[in-house]
């Protein structure tokens, strides 16, 4: 048997282009531009690339991009002042600090400076805490991307057993979270949890956030489940390059489940794609108009 392959390419189009037209939309009928700001601290090169890939995904979905470069011997109380001039500015629906920040500044400090209504991260604990007690608020988008992709497997999740490997507060809780929020019967798994193997396979949907290059192995999967790899692993390849590669054994995972998502080309390239949601949820909001349709 050989699984289907959720792709992430088709995915985060078909959400990128409902995006573009919902923004279009926006403009046309209630003249609203939706504005996206990214903070970066630093010099990071994977972190440049990341805020770069942000802004041209913004700009091509119709939005504002604003962009805040901040040298890495910046203070805390620099990078506070820049989050304060975005809660207060009313073309910026959405700010986005690129983490990791530099060591002299508090990340959660950071965090808990940007207005709850413009987290497009969803890491402030108040999003957090809407998330859980099933209150409107912003969604990490990580998560948000791997629900829409076990979505594009089930019809409903209502009664299925997921299992979540990894429970960080960007990625494994928030998961957890929506799959109750749709019905599913969810266990968490983390380094602690005993006979992983077994647990994992009781999973119809098994979801890998953990960060350990192909630790799911093939006899972990029920046969037939959906297997949904969050982690992204950097390994050596034999000519001194090297490749990125899941938290899954892929190969082994393509011969038992029914679905899989790859890596590359899986999850990472939802997460984009539901920033760009996140920041029209949180135009929308703004403006007092109606939670997007997307
Ligand atoms: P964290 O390091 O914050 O969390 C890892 C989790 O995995 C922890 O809860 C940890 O358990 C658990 N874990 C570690 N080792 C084991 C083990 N042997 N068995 C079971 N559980 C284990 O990672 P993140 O959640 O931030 O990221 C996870 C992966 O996802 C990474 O590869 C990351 O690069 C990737 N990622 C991908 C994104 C994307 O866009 N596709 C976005 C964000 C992350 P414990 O709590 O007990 O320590």
């Amino acid at each position: 048997m050989t699984a289907r392959l959720i792709d992430g390419k088709v995915a985060s189009e078909a959400v990128r282009t409902a995006v573009a037209a919902e923004v279009a939309r926006l403009e046309a009928d209630h003249g609203l531009v939706p504005g996206l700001a990214v903070v970066l601290v630093g010099d990071d090169p994977a972190s440049a690339v990341y805020v770069r890939n942000k802004g041209k995904a913004t700009a091509a979905a119709g939005m504002r991009s604003f962009e805040h470069r901040l040298p890495a011997t910046a203070s805390q109380a620099e990078v506070l002042d820049v989050i304060a001039r975005l809660n207060a500015d009313p073309a910026v629906h959405g700010i986005l600090v690129q983490l990791p920040v530099p060591k002299q500044i508090d990340s959660l400090a950071v965090i808990l400076a940007i207005d709850p209504r413009k987290d497009v991260d969803g890491l402030h604990p108040m999003s957090a805490g809407a998330l859980m007690t099933g209150l409107p608020g912003l969604v990490p988008c990580t998560p948000l991307g791997c629900l829409y992709m076990a979505k594009t497997v089930h019809a409903t999740l209502a009664g299925l057993d997921a299992v979540v490997v990894g429970r960080s507060n960007l990625v494994g809780k928030p998961v957890a979270q929506l799959l109750l929020r749709e019905n599913a019967t969810v266990t968490m798994a983390h380094s602690k949890t005993r006979d992983l193997p077994a647990v994992c396979r009781r999973a119809d949907i098994l979801v890998a956030a953990v960060g350990k290059p192909g630790m799911i192995r093939g006899d972990w999967i029920k046969p037939g489940a959906t297997v949904i790899d969050v982690g992204i692993n950097r390994v050596p390849t034999q000519d001194g390059k090297s490749r990125l590669v899941g938290d899954v054994a892929f190969d082994e995972a393509m011969a038992v489940a029914g679905a899989v998502t790859p890596v590359p080309g899986g999850v990472g390239l939802m997460t984009v794609a539901f920033l760009l949601v996140n920041t029209v949820r949180a135009a929308c909001a703004a403006a007092g108009l109606p939670a997007p349709r997307i």
